[in-house]
């Protein structure tokens, strides 16, 4: 009932100020999701020509990257054996082609920078400028009419044009999904939960290239930027890292030299080289977001193994040992705010105070689970067509348990000298989509909380 209330007055204010959230810049990476919903016969007839034994043998142990095509074949069969998701670099342009003509059912926008931009600029309105690696026809058709802007220089003046009227001819960037569901069944293997392989066939993502014109006229795009949201960073490895964030960091500067606050939106990130040069970065961020596996990946390399460790043993995720993990990240790296999501609920840890940082977390939570029923969003009013998903109950243990420790009422608290936002999240039972649901809740509750914050009738 409370949590009914406060969810009501969240998502009003918020909408009302939204409008002044200021100009979003979203960076750096975009992408062309092509699924493909795999089918049984189609699926063992390419096992058979490519070579079965040959196949399989990719079935039990992945490569490091595919080169050819009974690789492809085998890591798919790698996935549906195990219901487990994996990704992997295509580096030859046979395979690649193989892909293509293997075809798709349905093109969808990908990358975080490209999900926020459609979210944040053709769904709640407000104005963003993203960097899109590679802008083809292909993908500059999956981006929502709206304020999405990219910029483009014409006679060395800088020019900010919809992805639309970019009119780029460069390369596409596709990441091919191959869906099972659950059950699906190939030869004698049989699939344990539904699930999905990625081959990518994208040389500029996995990089973290970052175009010319944000290599040399950053400081003129950004200036008219009020906020900014940094992903893609996760696909770095210790070979190929250095440059970039080298890159990052000059960006991240000019951010901080203009006040301009910026958010790390962290997804998994399997090298711990990278994770450490990443978390080495985090104090020049304002704001990360991630979820359960993420910071328990972030203990690890901070050498807190037992709290990783506790992270991942509870279901719904014990809420005390994320506010310990989150307390020794802030601590450790100076991060101004610290927005942890799971199944369930989401938590913020802010050196600053106010009812606005929760409200902002209760709009992220309606808009997550609007996305969940309804499959696409397409205006801000749709929003509130989740008020009826019911607040998840087995999260009232969470909430005591908050209570209890730290005397969390109304969702807020103080903890040493920072301040402890809790939200109950509405799940969706029969969800329609999940896609890029992460990036809707951490996108969502960073740029609602400015949007508070700069209002004036929060
Ligand atoms: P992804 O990378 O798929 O976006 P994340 O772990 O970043 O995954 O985000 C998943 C989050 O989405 C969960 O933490 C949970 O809060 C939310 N979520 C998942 N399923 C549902 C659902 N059915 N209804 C509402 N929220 C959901």
């Amino acid at each position: 009932m409370v949590w009914d209330n406060l969810y009501a007055s969240a998502f009003e204010r918020v909408r009302g100020n939204i409008s002044n959230a200021g100009r979003v810049l979203l960076a750096y990476n975009t992408n062309i999701d092509a699924v493909k919903y795999l089918e049984r016969k189609d699926l063992e007839k390419r096992v058979e020509s490519a070579g079965k034994d040959e196949v399989l043998r990719y079935a039990d142990g992945l490569p490091k990257r595919i080169e050819n095509i009974p690789q492809l074949l085998g890591s798919i069969l790698w996935s549906i054996k195990r219901g487990k998701a994996a990704e992997l670099f295509v580096e030859s342009c046979s395979t690649r082609f193989y892909m293509r003509q293997w075809g798709w059912d349905e093109l969808r926008m990908g990358g975080q920078v490209g999900i926020m931009a459609n979210l944040l600029g053709g769904v709640y309105g407000v104005p963003v400028i993203a960097h899109v690696p590679q802008l083809s026809g292909l993908q500059a058709s999956l981006f929502k009419d709206g304020p999405i802007y990219v910029p483009k220089v014409e006679s060395g003046k800088l020019k900010l044009v919809h992805p639309k009227e970019f009119a780029g001819d460069e390369e596409n960037c596709i990441h091919h999904i191959y869906e099972f569901p659950r059950g699906f069944t190939v030869f004698d293997l049989e699939a344990p939960r539904e699930n999905r392989f990625i081959g990518s066939a994208d040389d500029y993502n996995s990089n973290v290239y970052v175009r010319p014109e944000f290599r040399e006229r950053f400081e003129e795009i950004v200036e008219s930027v009020e906020l900014a949201i940094i992903s893609g960073l996760q696909a770095l490895t210790k070979e190929n890292y250095r440059e970039p964030l080298e890159i990052v960091e000059e960006h991240l500067k000019v951010l901080n030299e203009k006040g301009i606050p910026a958010h790390l939106e962290f997804a998994f990130t399997p090298d711990e080289t990278v994770r450490k040069a990443i978390l080495d970065l985090l104090g020049k961020f304002w704001s990360v977001g991630l979820n359960e596996v993420e910071l328990a990946s972030v203990m690890e390399v901070m050498g807190e193994k037992g709290l990783a460790e506790k992270l991942l043993s509870h279901d719904p995720v014990d809420p005390v040992a994320v506010t310990e993990a989150m307390l020794k990240l802030a601590e450790k790296t100076g991060v101004k705010r610290i927005h942890f999501h799971t199944y369930g609920y989401y938590l913020a840890l802010t050196d600053y105070k106010g009812e606005f940082v929760r409200d902002a977390l209760l709009f992220s939570a309606l808009a997550a689970a609007a996305k969940a029923k309804l499959g696409d969003v397409s205006s801000i009013d749709d929003i509130v067509k989740a008020m009826d998903v019911p607040v998840n109950e087995k999260v009232k243990a969470v909430e005591d348990a908050l209570s209890k420790e730290y005397g969390m009422k109304d969702g807020i608290a103080e903890v040493n000298s920072y301040q402890l936002a809790f939200v109950p999240t509405k799940i969706v039972a029969k969800p329609k989509s999940t896609v890029g649901i992460g990036d809707t809740i951490s996108s969502s509750a960073f740029v609602g909380e400015f949007a508070l914050r700069r209002g004036k009738t929060f």
